[in-house]
């Protein structure tokens, strides 16, 4: 396996465009490093310096090489290059957009559904996502990873609960731990017994696939128990040939994967780009989970769209894509109420003229309605 992926990554090396400067061979983590690496003009960078005090900043060498300098639109560059636009708050938004810290019974652990639990391993992450719902706290001076007596205290509590049938890891990036790490996570919380499943929500097999190593998916796979991993990813150009081979070893190895993707202007809000994406995720065997609304988050409103036009795009989608292909269209409750599917909706109640019940009206993919008849009795 290892071979072939050297193989791999040479062939993809010669392919890619020549006009770019070298090719950055470690993370871009300051506004210093992205504009020596061509990514920030001068302008831009001075703006940049101010953004770099507030948020974390950090980009890694397959996204940085995904940039196209010549576009200033460039959907990559637009989701990991800090904007000035980010210092503009506005009074929607907030610093605990989801409500995080109302279910945090122990820390790093929030448990906000009877059935399962989300626990922060880190709070850092290879890259830093401009619209990031846990900016506020991913990235920022602390501790990089959830120390033992915090895991400790976590997997105590879900041993305590034989409700939790599932653990969610998350971040930050989860997969920024090591392989040794991640094993102990694994062996831990795979020897609870009510606890039949672990998810993984990570952005790593994209970001830096070099990452996802075979002592990565043996220390994931250390228990018995179910294991699934949520790749996080919002433009089809970031399933690389290195994301979908990286993702192709985790598959392969019993893994399935699901998707996530946040609805950002500017970066994936059309038919095209979405449609792309979601049949990127499917050839890659990859399930598309969640098309997420953006959570509010400090300085994101350049991101942000009415759920009207989320709507619009999901239906487009029903329209031209297999059902394998189509997210559930999702918000996060404000306040930590948890996530609520958001529509479009297809069914609409009819009433005759004296409103009465009178059957239901339902659209198809093609957008026209069909009565469907008067309601059973119950
Ligand atoms: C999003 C989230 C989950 C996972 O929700 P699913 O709908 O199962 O994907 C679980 N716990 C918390 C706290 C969450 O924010
Ligand atoms: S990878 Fe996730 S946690 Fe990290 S910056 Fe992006 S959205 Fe935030």
């Amino acid at each position: 396996m290892e071979s072939s992926n050297v193989l791999k990554t040479a062939a993809f090396a010669k392919h890619s465009p020549k006009r770019h400067p070298p090719k950055a061979r470690v993370s871009l983590t300051s506004v210093a490093a992205l504009a020596k690496a061509g990514l920030l003009s001068s302008e831009r960078a001075e703006d940049a310096r101010q953004v770099a005090e507030r948020y974390a900043v950090a980009v890694t060498p397959p996204m940085a090489a995904l940039m196209d300098r010549s576009d200033e639109k460039d959907p990559i560059a637009r989701q990991f290059l800090p904007s000035p636009a980010e210092l503009e708050t506005t009074v929607e938004e907030s610093t605990d957009p989801i409500g995080d810290d109302a279910h945090s019974p122990t820390e790093g652990l929030v448990h906000r559904y009877p059935d399962r639990v989300l626990i922060k391993l880190a709070s850092v992450c290879p890259v830093y996502c401009r619209f990031c719902f846990r900016r506020e706290t991913v990235g920022r001076k602390g501790e990089a990873l959830l120390s033992a007596s915090a895991l400790e205290a976590a997997l105590a509590y879900v041993a305590a609960r034989p409700s939790i049938f599932e653990v969610i890891f998350s971040g930050g990036d989860p997969f920024i731990l090591s392989a040794r790490r991640v094993r102990q996570v694994v062996e831990a919380f795979g020897d609870v017994p009510h606890v039949e499943v672990l998810r993984w929500h990570t952005r790593v097999p994209a970001v830096a696939p070099e990452r996802i190593t075979t002592s990565l998916i043996r220390a994931l796979k250390s228990s018995r128990k179910a294991v699934y991993v949520a790749l996080h990813a919002n433009h089809p150009r970031e399933l690389t040939q290195e994301a979908v081979s990286a993702c192709a070893r985790l598959i392969d190895a019993g893994i399935p994967m699901l998707s996530q993707t946040v609805l950002l202007k500017g970066v994936n809000d059309d038919e095209e780009t979405l449609a792309a994406l979601m049949r990127a995720f499917v050839a890659a065997r990859i399930k598309p989970y969640y098309l997420h609304h953006l959570d509010r988050a400090s300085g994101t409103s350049h991101f942000a769209l009415p759920i009207e036009r989320g709507q619009e795009l999901m239906r487009a989608l029903r329209g031209r894509l297999s059902g394998l292909c189509l997210p559930s269209y999702v918000l996060d409750i404000p306040g930590g109420h948890g996530k609520s599917p958001i529509g479009p909706t297809y069914l609409e109640r009819l009433s005759n003229k004296v409103g009465a019940e009178n059957g239901w009206a339902i659209q198809d993919f093609k957008g026209r309605t069909h009565p469907i008849g008067a309601p059973a009795r119950r």
